[in-house]
């Protein structure tokens, strides 16, 4: 990992964690991808190493980003998918030309079509997207509960009520937030 760029935050779903590499979009945002080279870090850390990424293909990547979160927002609130996002998702999957292998341990793992190629990687997360907007995964898109953030993410609890996209940050603020609230109002309850 470089030093000096934002962390990435880790999730179990391939295209709502590329969609989380850039957070607080509707509060001070935080470019999770500024350099094509932390693309190629992102995408190693999920099992799409690539050699090498240009400024374009940064490009297309942070639009298809921006798709699939217009698209995942849209499904959580049952609205209709805009056209462009659907269009770029859609383009995205069909230039990719990476393969599936089964690994002799039972795991699955992705072979791009050449190593240089940052458009096979983008074709597994536009699938990845494409299998979770068309619903058939277990679980269900949601909204975070952040006013600041409003991320998609992709709720599998049991009861399909998690309110954040993530409990270490917007969780923890939100409850920070409150508990300096119930503080001020009634200083002397600690508890
Ligand atoms: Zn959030």
């Amino acid at each position: 990992m470089r030093a000096g760029f934002p962390a990435f935050r880790l999730g179990n779903v391939l295209a709502t964690s590329f969609t989380g590499t850039l957070s607080e979009r509707h509060g001070n945002a935080v470019e999770r991808i500024p350099t094509p080279h932390r693309l190629i870090d992102w995408l190693a850390v999920n099992g799409l190493a690539v050699d090498s990424c240009t400024p374009a293909q940064l490009d297309l990547a942070r639009e298809l980003r921006e798709s699939i979160h217009a698209a995942a927002t849209a499904a959580a609130v049952q609205d209709a998918l805009p056209a462009s996002a659907v269009q770029v998702i859609n383009d995205c999957s069909a230039r990719g030309r990476a393969a599936a292998l089964l690994t002799p341990e039972g795991k699955r793992r992705w072979r791009l079509g050449s190593a240089s190629s940052v458009e096979d990687a983008l074709g597994v997360i536009a699938a990845d997207a494409i299998s979770v907007i068309a619903g058939e995964r277990d679980g269900k898109l949601a909204l975070c509960a952040s006013p600041t953030c409003r991320a998609a993410f992709f709720d599998t609890s049991r009861s399909r009520t998690r309110k954040w996209c993530e409990m270490n940050t917007c969780g923890n603020r939100q409850k920070k937030a409150r508990f300096t609230v119930n503080q001020r109002k009634n200083p002397r309850s600690a508890e």
